[in-house]
This record gives C-alpha cells, structure tokens and sequence, in this order.
C-alpha cells in the first residue's frame, strides 16, 4: 500500500525535487558534443556533496553495485546506463537520472536531451516523451485512478507512432528513492485488477515513461546494468516527482517558483 504524505513532508520532499532540478540544469549546461559521460556525472556528484545531499543511485545493488550518481543513457540505451568514457557525438541522445535525499526526503528525476543538433525523428521522439509526462501530470487533476492515466500515456503514445516500454515502470517515492505503488505507463488487466491506485492527497509518485521509436522490447547489456533497445532505434526518458495534494498535482522537482530558491 502506498503511504500517504502531510503537506508538512510534501515541503520538505520539494527541498529534495528542487535540488534534483538543480542537479539537472547543471548537468544539462555540459551536454554538447566531445564531453564525455563521466564528466557529467562527476560534476553532478561534486554538487551533491556541496549541498550534504546523499545521492540515490550510486551502491543500488545488482550484480555489481550502480557505480555513479547519474543514469546516463545514449540513443539505443533506454535507462540504467552507466556514466564513464564514452564521448557524446553531435546527433545523440542522452538521457539522465539523477536523485538525491535531503534531510531523509527523497526526489528523482529524468530528461532525454538533444546533443547539438539531431534529426527530426530524434526530436519528435523528445518532444512525445516530454509530452507524455506532461499529459500524465495534467490529467491528475481530473483523473480518479491511475490507471484512467496510464490509459491515456500509452494511447497518446501509440498515436504518434511510438512504444512505451513496459518492462520498467515509476514509483511511489519518499523516505526511500522506490516504494509503493508502481507507476507503469501502460495499463492491463492485472494492473487494473490488483496494483490500481486512487490519486489521493498526499500520493506521492516518480512518473518515468520510456519511449522507444521502434519495439518496446528491451536487453540488459553486458555491464548488467544498462538496458537497450533490442533493434537499436532510439529511446527517450522523462521523469518527474509528482504529489497530490487537495490543489492537484504539484510537480516537486519542476524549476523553482519566486522565492523558492533563496530559503
Ligand atoms: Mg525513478
């Protein structure tokens, strides 16, 4: 069962998002071509520390414990990519995730972004994941049950001519970076039957919808962690943490509103 937030601990999660968001927009300002991955993520880590905030993704178990505090995933790559040598090429995509806990609070959040200029395709694929996100967000206000939501993602993605990935799905989040429920972008029976939730106040959720321009169908690559495309096309990934609250949906790792960022 999810747990339910006070909008006490709503606040004190945004603290969390909103250095999230600065994480992002410090990592953004070093994509470009000939910059490597690692580089990235090193500075993303240096911030964290700056600002005695525990990144989330470096030691997550697996076969080999996640050895940054960056997912860095290019073109074909989906999620889990590992930061480290490789240099980004005019034309790419890359996308990252990053989360961090502050003060016990956790936030998560991902973009794809354009590696100079890139192809129309490569564009539109960006534009239809960001878009997807937004919509999701949007329908929160009206929407009873997230499954009415994830109906809606994975016809407006099918609509376009894409596939949502189905094999990973977002989360619930809050003290800890994965809790209950499960957040898929999909819907079917079994999720309606058994795992539906109610968007109630105080439901606090990471929304991540993968995008692929061709099959959903995904590999775990020999680094056992990242995970690919299985025909090589593009994928795209945005993440946003989202709460409920009796207002709607307040997006906690969006960019600051007036003020936020001096407190
Ligand atoms: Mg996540």
């Amino acid at each position: 069962m999810e747990i339910l937030r006070s909008p006490r601990e709503i606040a004190l999660m945004r603290k969390a998002g909103l250095l999230v968001w600065e994480a992002h927009q410090l990592a953004e300002s070093m994509v470009k071509p000939g910059v490597t991955t690692g580089e990235i993520d090193a500075a993303v880590e240096e911030f964290y520390q700056k600002k005695n905030a525990e990144p989330l993704f470096k030691g997550v178990p697996g076969h080999v414990p996640f050895p940054a505090v960056t997912c860095m995933s290019v073109n074909e790559e989906v999620v889990h990519g590992i930061p480290g040598k490789r240099k980004l090429v005019e034309g790419d995509v890359l996308s990252i995730d990053t989360g961090c806990r502050l003060n016990g609070w956790c936030g998560d959040a991902a973009v794809t972004h354009p590696v100079g200029i890139v192809s129309p395709e490569l564009k539109k694929l960006l534009e239809v994941t960001r878009g997807v996100l937004d919509l999701a967000i949007e329908l929160m206000h009206e929407k009873i049950l997230w499954s009415e939501v994830a109906t809606e993602m994975a016809t407006y993605v099918g609509d376009n001519g894409m596939s949502v990935v189905e094999a990973f799905v977002g989360h619930g989040i809050g003290r800890e970076m994965h809790e209950d429920p499960q957040v898929p972008n999909f819907v079917n029976k079994q999720f309606r039957r058994n795992n539906d939730f109610r968007l109630m106040p105080g439901l606090v959720i990471a929304i991540e919808p993968m995008v692929n321009l061709g099959t959903k169908r995904v590999r775990t690559q020999s680094d056992h962690w990242t995970q690919a495309t299985i025909d090589g096309k593009p994928s795209a990934h945005f993440e946003h943490t989202v709460a409920m609250t009796k207002g709607g949906p307040q997006v906690l790792t969006g960019p600051p509103l007036e003020g936020e960022l001096e407190n």
